[in-house]
């Protein structure tokens, strides 16, 4: 299996493979960038088909959490770990403890917080045996931060909106959410109190029926929910939604969602601008829980929490007005942006210490 040359592989700082026989561990932690602090990033668990499935997510992921956390203004790096196993039959309190271990062996340089397949309770496990994992305060939601990445993707649909449509609020505005889980539950809610018709699908039949009876939304079969005729839809369950395939049926003029890596492969991008197609990145637009990750490790005051979430949608601003002006890919310039945050970070550091020397 290739590591330095997979093709997803961008100048990681640090990859570590890690196996406890004891727990049956099998887990990689990748660590980006960490230009602007300790690399912070989900803790995944996941049946992978095969190692180099593994690798690739871990590359892909921790690069974009780089990206996302440099367009919040977070002082943060990017990283991430993935477990190789069933979060349904492989959990175990032995396998935390050798998780926790092997995140500690770090030294802080690696931060974890939850992701798909690991929970609040996995991560508080964790944090018996090390310091470096995060996202289980005591907040409003238990320390989930998926209420807040719901609340970044909600804020990015109203911009997008205005944006497209000179839109200003949601009334009447039809959206198809794909995945009712913790970030498409919450966001299917706000959307439908913002006035918006919300239709919605999920593998999970019981997710999708609760959605339905406690929310109200319209329930959409799996197939069908992306090509739905609406104003916008938001992925919110795995990463690939979108490819040559899927984007040639699309019939939404907006695709703004949480989930990682939304675009199969970097052709993607133009695809849909050449649909005319107006793509919210998502590592910019999924940054709410990112951010309050950051409010629960350092304690900030969570009364500026929704502020800065909201600062989201400024950055998309900027981001599909540059876009516009070059007609290229919004995900290109959103990388733009954060490599010049980043360039700016390590110069201003170097100037730091010339000035001590
Ligand atoms: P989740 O596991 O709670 O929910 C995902 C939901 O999608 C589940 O209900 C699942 O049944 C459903 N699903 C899976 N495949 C589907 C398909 N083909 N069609 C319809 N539904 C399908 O995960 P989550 O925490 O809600 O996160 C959703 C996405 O957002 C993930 O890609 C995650 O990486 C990303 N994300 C989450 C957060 C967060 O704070 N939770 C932050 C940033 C990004």
């Amino acid at each position: 299996m290739a590591v330095f040359s997979a093709p997803s592989f961008d100048g990681h700082e640090q990859l570590v493979f890690a196996s406890d026989r004891n727990s049956g561990l099998r887990a990689i932690i990748a660590v980006h960038d960490t230009r602007l602090g300790a690399a912070v990033g989900g803790c995944r668990m996941y049946p992978y088909a095969c190692e180099a499935e593994a690798l690739d997510d871990v590359l892909r992921l921790s690069r974009g959490m780089t990206y996302k956390s440099a367009l919040a203004g977070l002082p943060l790096g990017g990283g991430k770990s993935v477990i190789i196993g069933d979060p349904k039959n492989d959990k175990s309190p032995e396998l935390w403890r050798a998780m926790a271990g092997f995140i500690d062996s770090l030294g802080g340089r690696y931060i974890a917080a939850e992701d798909s397949g690991t929970s609040v309770a996995d991560l508080r496990a964790m944090s018996q045996y090390t310091q470096f994992v995060s996202g289980f305060a005591a907040t409003e939601h238990g320390g989930d931060p998926s209420p807040s990445t719901a609340r970044g993707v909600f804020v990015a649909i109203r911009r997008a909106l205005a944006h497209r449509l000179g839109a200003n609020n949601l009334q009447g505005v039809r959206i198809a959410v794909q995945g009712l889980g913790h970030v498409g539950y919450a966001l299917a809610e706000m959307l439908l109190n913002a006035g918006a018709q919300v239709l919605a699908s999920d593998i999970n039949p019981d997710n999708l029926a609760r959605a339905e009876s406690e929310l109200g939304v319209v329930p959409v079969s799996v197939d069908d929910i992306l090509f739905s005729d609406v104003d916008v839809i938001a992925p919110c369950a795995l990463g690939g939604a979108l490819n040559a395939q899927s984007i040639s049926r699309l019939r939404a003029g907006i695709v703004a969602g949480a989930a990682n890596n939304q675009l199969r492969e970097i052709e993607d991008g133009a695809r849909l601008v050449d649909r005319g197609i107006l793509y919210c990145p998502d590592f910019l637009i999924n940054a709410g829980g990112i951010i309050d990750v950051h409010y629960q490790r350092a304690a900030l005051e969570r009364s500026t929490l929704n502020a800065h979430i909201e600062s989201i949608g400024d950055r998309l601003g900027e981001v599909l007005e540059r876009a516009d002006r070059c007609h290229r890919p919004t995900g290109e310039i959103a990388e733009e942006l954060a490599g010049e945050i980043l360039r700016q970070s390590a110069k201003s550091a170097e100037e730091g210490l010339r000035s001590v020397a």
